[in-house]
């Protein structure tokens, strides 16, 4: 099926749900999110710094921009201008580069705290744990120009549903308890983003108000193959084929 399709099978699926989509078009041409933009849709999920940039000054400017992957803090003065959510935020360090960027632009950006829920060694996030301290401390009380919009999580890269299941429900019972222990005041505190391509039916399921898909959208992704490496098979891809939707 064609971008155009599956966004529109995507939007009516979601919306019955009341659930946003985020269109991730990491490694993806401009004319691919083109057909997306042509299609309706209108937040994109970036990974890297400079890709989005290069996609940013290339597009509409009425496309809601997400930063979706570990950002470091010396690279946040490069969306500060125009970032509309920074979904990764996995530290105060990151924190409070992202409030002095944005203050320098008279901005408030709208922030997600990752919270690390995967039995896996390779992801970032914070600890549940970290999350209640970060929200405690007094300097984070100081910060007028980042809004914190929520929680942000990736699930365990795994066939095992249950596992993933719990890991959701395990965020999903701990963004309620943050509502009602920070938030309780503040209708602000809204998104719980959750669930990709291949777990996003568990996520939602789970509470899951914000999803992030690439795959199912675009098709799978290929990465380039450094020179000098020769080639066995294909190109290295993270999802073994375009899924039907
Ligand atoms: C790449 C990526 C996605 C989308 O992955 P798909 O499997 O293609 O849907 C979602 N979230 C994050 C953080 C990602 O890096």
């Amino acid at each position: 099926m064609s971008i155009t399709d599956n966004i529109t099978n995507l939007k009516t699926e979601l919306d019955r749900v009341n659930v946003t989509l985020v269109a991730v078009s990491k490694t993806k041409p401009i004319t691919d999110l083109q057909e997306a933009y042509d299609a309706g849709q209108r937040i994109f999920g970036e990974n890297q710094v400079q890709e989005m940039v290069e996609k940013y000054e290339q597009l509409p400017k009425d496309i809601e921009w997400h930063l979706i992957g570990h950002l470091q803090t010396n690279k946040v003065k490069y969306i500060a201008p125009f970032v509309s959510m920074i979904q990764s935020v996995d530290s105060m360090k990151l924190l409070l580069e992202i409030n002095k960027q944005a203050a320098k632009n008279h901005r408030v950006i709208d922030c997600l705290l990752q919270v690390y829920i995967a039995d896996e060694d390779t992801k970032y996030g914070l600890g549940f744990d970290e999350v209640i301290e970060l929200l405690r401390s007094e300097e984070f009380a100081q910060l007028h120009n980042v809004r914190i919009r929520g929680l942000m999580g990736i699930a365990t890269n795994t066939d095992n549903e249950k596992q993933i299941k719990e890991e959701f429900y395990e965020l999903d019972t701990f963004f309620d308890g943050i509502t009602q222990s920070f938030f309780r005041k503040d209708d602000n505190f809204d998104t719980l983003s959750m669930g990709m391509s291949s777990d996003y039916k568990i996520a939602i399921e789970q509470g899951s108000t914000m999803v992030r898909m690439g795959s199912t959208i675009f098709g799978g992704r290929v990465y380039p193959v450094p020179s000098g490496v020769k080639l066995q098979g294909p190109g290295k891809t993270d999802m073994p084929d375009i899924q039907d939707i």
